[in-house]
């Protein structure tokens, strides 16, 4: 079924009668050619872009819990392509383009809106470091603009920019960033994947995978024993936990994310804003909720929950930049587990395993990965070779010596 205004109006017309599921709940066959395993933003842009970029629909995608129910549904929405390095601009500048034409490609409404997103900078040093960024990002076709103080001022008159301890000095501005509604990209996605054929089974844990002399031929879940000619591991929070049972240890630890949610405000903050000299940041959504976050809470966990000492360090950071938001009630909190990878950048792989792939270590940012994760890692699964924005986003790169450290923190997967 076709959603458009056209649609609406019929529908409303004649006492919306014809809406039909948005996807169906098939029980899962004997066999597929390809498993996905997890119905996140990830997964599910994976099953959409097979299916719709490379023809094989023979694919299920099975989730543990309910679809969108993980990190996508949890996430502060924010995507832009602001990064320095080789090995993540363009991948992320192809996301962003996927952003920008993703409602009518897949014609569901995601509410992508591109109100730009603001780095505060405090320092001269971190200005230099802000335009390097800034440059790096034109060269790869991404956009930036470096604002000075008055710019910034015009922007956010309700920022402090005289505290003490962090003068607000300029800012990297990308006006293609903003925010998009999380859960509509996994509704999204899924429906776009289901009406191709995709069976996307819900409730359906995977607890195992066959593998017989170094080759995957399927998986053992809650549901039964499944055959597949390729597996596709994408389970973000729980990837150290799913790829154990296939004897695999990665370079990957998982830490808690809070988000916090205000109680809604007339139109306030113009994009997303970000605090330079710690970590915080805040956008508005259309609800007129302020939607901020900041740091992980710093020890390992798969508890989607997080502590105090976190809010209180997060709250200081907004307080620092905008000290209004002291007035402001909140709503909200909760917590998501995040993939953190020891040098802060993703992985879209094949494994050391033949028929097992693996797609994960995201950190706090896969959200804005999300359609250039499923098109490189569908690419990567349809024809055996990484996708060309994708090369470094490798399983060995640490053994090889080849970290991509955007941060340049080094191996602390609690500091990126
Ligand atoms: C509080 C918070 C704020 C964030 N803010 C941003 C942001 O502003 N911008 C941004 O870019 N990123 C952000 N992120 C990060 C982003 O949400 C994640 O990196 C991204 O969503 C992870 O990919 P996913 O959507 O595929 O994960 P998920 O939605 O977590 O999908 C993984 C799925 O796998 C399923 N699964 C797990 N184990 C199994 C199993 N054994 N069998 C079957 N299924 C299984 C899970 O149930 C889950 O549904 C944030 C995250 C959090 C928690």
């Amino acid at each position: 079924m076709r959603y458009s205004a056209l649609k609406i109006l019929k529908e409303g017309l004649t006492g919306n009668k014809g809406w039909t599921p948005a996807w169906r709940e098939p029980e899962p066959k004997k066999s597929y050619d390809i498993i996905i395993v997890g119905a996140g933003g990830h997964g599910l842009a994976t099953a959409y872009y097979l299916a719709k970029e490379h023809g094989l629909t023979n694919i299920a995608v099975l989730e543990k819990g309910w679809l969108g129910g993980g990190n996508v549904g949890r996430n502060t929405t924010i995507v832009r392509s602001n990064y320095l390095l080789p090995g993540n601009q363009p991948f992320y500048e192809l996301s962003m383009k996927l952003w920008e034409n993703l409602e009518q490609d897949f014609n569901y409404n995601a509410m992508v809106s591109q109100r730009g997103i603001l780095n505060l900078c405090h320092s001269d040093p971190q200005r230099d470091a802000f335009a390097r960024r800034g440059n790096g990002m034109i060269m790869s076709g991404a956009d930036a603009e470096l604002l000075d103080q008055d710019g910034v001022r015009e922007m956010c008159p309700f920022l402090d920019f005289d505290n003490a301890r962090f003068p607000i000095t300029g800012g990297l501005l990308q006006k293609r960033g903003g925010t998009v509604r999380h859960d509509a990209v996994a509704w999204g996605f899924a429906r776009g994947a289901d009406e191709r054929g995709v069976d996307i089974i819900q409730n359906c844990e995977v607890t195992g995978f066959d593998i017989n002399n170094g080759v995957c031929t399927g998986v053992k879940t809650s549901r039964g024993d499944i055959k597949a000619n390729k597996v596709a591991v994408c389970v973000a929070g729980s990837s150290g936990r799913v790829m154990a049972q296939a004897g695999m240890r990665l370079p990957i630890e998982s830490h808690v994310l809070q988000a916090f949610v205000t109680e809604g405000l007339k139109p306030t903050i113009p994009g997303v804003i970000t605090f330079g000299a710690g970590h915080f940041y805040v956008s508005q959504s259309d609800k007129g909720g302020l939607v901020f976050g900041g740091d992980i809470d710093g020890y390992n966990t798969y508890a989607q929950r997080g502590n105090l000492p976190v809010v209180e360090d997060v709250c200081e950071g907004g307080m620092a930049i905008m000290p209004m938001i002291g007035r402001a009630r909140l709503l909200r909190t909760w917590g998501g587990i995040m993939d953190m990878s020891m040098d802060g950048s993703p992985f879209i792989d094949k494994t050391h395993v033949n028929g097992l792939y693996f797609n994960g270590g995201w950190c706090y940012g896969g959200f804005k990965a999300t359609p250039a994760s499923g098109w490189c890692y569908a690419h990567l699964l349809a024809t055996g070779n990484p996708h060309e924005t994708a090369t470094q986003m490798r399983l060995d790169r640490f053994e090889r010596g080849y970290m991509t450290d955007e941060k340049g923190q080094g191996a602390q997967p609690n500091l990126h």
